[in-house]
């Protein structure tokens, strides 16, 4: 027995390492396969030594059963999800991903509790005691399930926004700082109360509670926040499984949770500052954000403009910027893009990439996509290398993008996304927007810069689009184009 507990300590710190390697395998493109291969290998390595461990525990055959019944199931959804998802579907599934951790810590609270304070003259409850170690673990049950249960319906609220099930505007509830200050105040006085006197029904209330304000925290957040939120989410499973493994023993887990929770919480500083939001008002359900006035500004008329009229504006231009959004993503536009790209870059025009930090629906997406379709990595710029180039731009292609290229954003201090720093595409002398309606991108808000004099709309699928100007375009040399002495 002892063996068994001293190998699967051990393989616990071996899987801890690896996860640590993971996380900076990720942090990069060309280490990122190592990274998720180092997680893989960490996460088997943590299964299996804890089913020995499971086993040198002398298990029942039931529980045994049930352990091995559970992973199955979980391994087979877990890869059916996997194959089947799209890249665009990534957040909502990582949201829901959040909520089953949520729920676990929820689960393994109540079952601590159901163990030990529920059974005061029980074994494990006296042993506890004794040790003086009683009011530690009622802490870590009642702070384990508040932690779970925010994450359980914060992540639900987060999945239902990104597969717009739920409208992404914020819900404004009146007083909704006070509600939400005066539920964090209501959990301090519970959890004092709890660890003195462990009721049942203060357990039932601290659940109740903290599913209310999960949802209300992320409810009350607006759709260009949710990139922050989603981070956030991620931070808060890795605590509630800390919390987990505090109940548990598990050293492991603690492990885990310690390094998603800070490294979530990491993420989502780096967001906000890359978005110019304040983090406290982010992770405390948008406080402090006050809804705007409802928008019927009427910005005119917008201009529209066909392929072919694209590809002669190309043919003519020395410098294209091209800053892709959602859209592409959707379109799966990439491929003919990357064709564009290659042309335009043998005829001798200089192409680059924008790529606003939350374009798409995870960080990091549009980089992805463009690797994928062998962009080359160092014409793919971050907005910060970028902005200031727009203004020597002929001809800037926003394809499928929208909130991320909002002048609004800079202009107008009154619109729900003001202060969050955008790609300022508008500087340019030509401006195409790709997209097949006049409609609102994923904030919800009304975009100004089709209206503008120098923008022009090309309505339709953005792939169908991109073709139809590789099409038109003709087919030219770069020595052709310095001969004819067209620039
Ligand atoms: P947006 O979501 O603002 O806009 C995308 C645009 O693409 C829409 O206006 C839509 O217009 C157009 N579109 C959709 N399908 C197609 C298609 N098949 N062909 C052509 N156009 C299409 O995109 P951005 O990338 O600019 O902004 C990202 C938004 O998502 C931000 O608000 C960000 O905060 C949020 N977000 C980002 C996350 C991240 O981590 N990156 C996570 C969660 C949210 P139309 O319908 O008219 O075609």
């Amino acid at each position: 027995m002892f063996a068994v507990e001293t190998t699967a300590t051990a393989a616990y710190i071996v899987a801890a390492l690896l996860f640590i390697l993971a996380l900076a395998g990720l942090s990069k493109h060309e280490t990122s396969k190592v990274g998720n291969t180092f997680g893989i290998a960490g996460m088997t390595i943590a299964l299996v030594a804890t089913v020995v461990l499971a086993l040198g525990r002398d298990i029942e055959p039931l529980g045994l059963g049930l352990l091995l019944g559970a992973m199955a199931v979980g391994a087979a959804i877990g890869l059916w999800r996997a194959r089947i998802v799209e890249m665009t579907g990534m957040p909502e599934l990582i949201a829901l991903l959040h909520s089953f951790v949520g729920l676990a810590a929820v689960l393994v609270g109540w079952n601590g509790y159901l163990h030990v304070e529920a059974h005061p003259d029980g074994e494990e409850a006296v042993l506890l005691d004794a040790a003086g170690m009683l009011g530690i673990h009622s802490a870590e049950v009642f702070i384990g399930v508040f932690i779970g249960a925010v994450t359980f319906t914060g992540s639900i609220v987060a999945n239902l926004k990104l597969s717009a099930r739920m409208k992404s505007s914020p819900l404004m509830l009146p007083g909704k700082n006070a509600i939400n200050i005066g539920a964090l105040l209501v959990f301090f006085a519970l959890t004092v109360w709890f660890v003195i006197d462990p009721h049942l029904w203060l357990l039932a209330a601290v659940t109740v509670l903290a599913l209310l304000l999960g949802w209300h925290l992320v409810a009350s957040i607006g759709g260009g926040d949710m990139p922050v939120v989603v981070s956030m989410l991620n931070s808060y499973s890795g605590w509630a499984a800390a919390a987990s493994g505090f109940l548990l023993g598990n050293d492991l887990l603690i492990i885990t949770g310690a390094l998603v929770g800070s490294s979530g919480a990491y993420l989502s500083y780096i967001m906000c500052k890359a978005m110019n939001r304040s983090f406290i008002s982010v992770i405390a359900g948008g406080f402090g954000i006050e809804a705007g006035p409802a928008e019927d500004k009427d910005y005119g008329e917008h201009r529209e403009i066909t392929a072919e009229a694209v590809a002669e504006l190309l043919d003519s231009a020395d410098s294209v910027i091209i800053t892709p959004g959602y859209g592409m993503a959707v379109a799966q536009a990439q491929y003919g893009v990357a064709e564009l790209t290659r042309k335009l870059r043998e005829r001798g025009v200089n192409v680059r990439f924008g790529i606003h930090p939350v374009a798409g629906r995870l960080p990091g997406h549009m980089n992805v996509l463009l690797a994928e379709a062998k962009v080359p990595y160092d014409i793919v710029l971050e907005m910060d290398e970028i902005n200031d180039d727009f203004a020597e731009t002929s001809v800037v292609l926003v394809i499928g993008a929208n909130d991320t290229v909002n002048p609004a954003a800079a202009d107008d201090p009154g619109s729900p996304i003001a202060g969050m720093p955008v790609l300022t595409v508008w500087n340019a002398e030509n401006v195409i927007v790709f997209k097949r309606s006049m409609a609102s991108g994923y904030a919800g808000v009304q975009n100004p810069l089709f209206f503008r004099e120098n923008t022009q709309m090309l309505f339709g699928d953005a792939k169908d689009r991109v073709d139809a100007i590789n099409a038109a375009l003709p087919v030219r040399e770069k020595s052709e184009r310095a001969s004819s002495g067209s620039r």
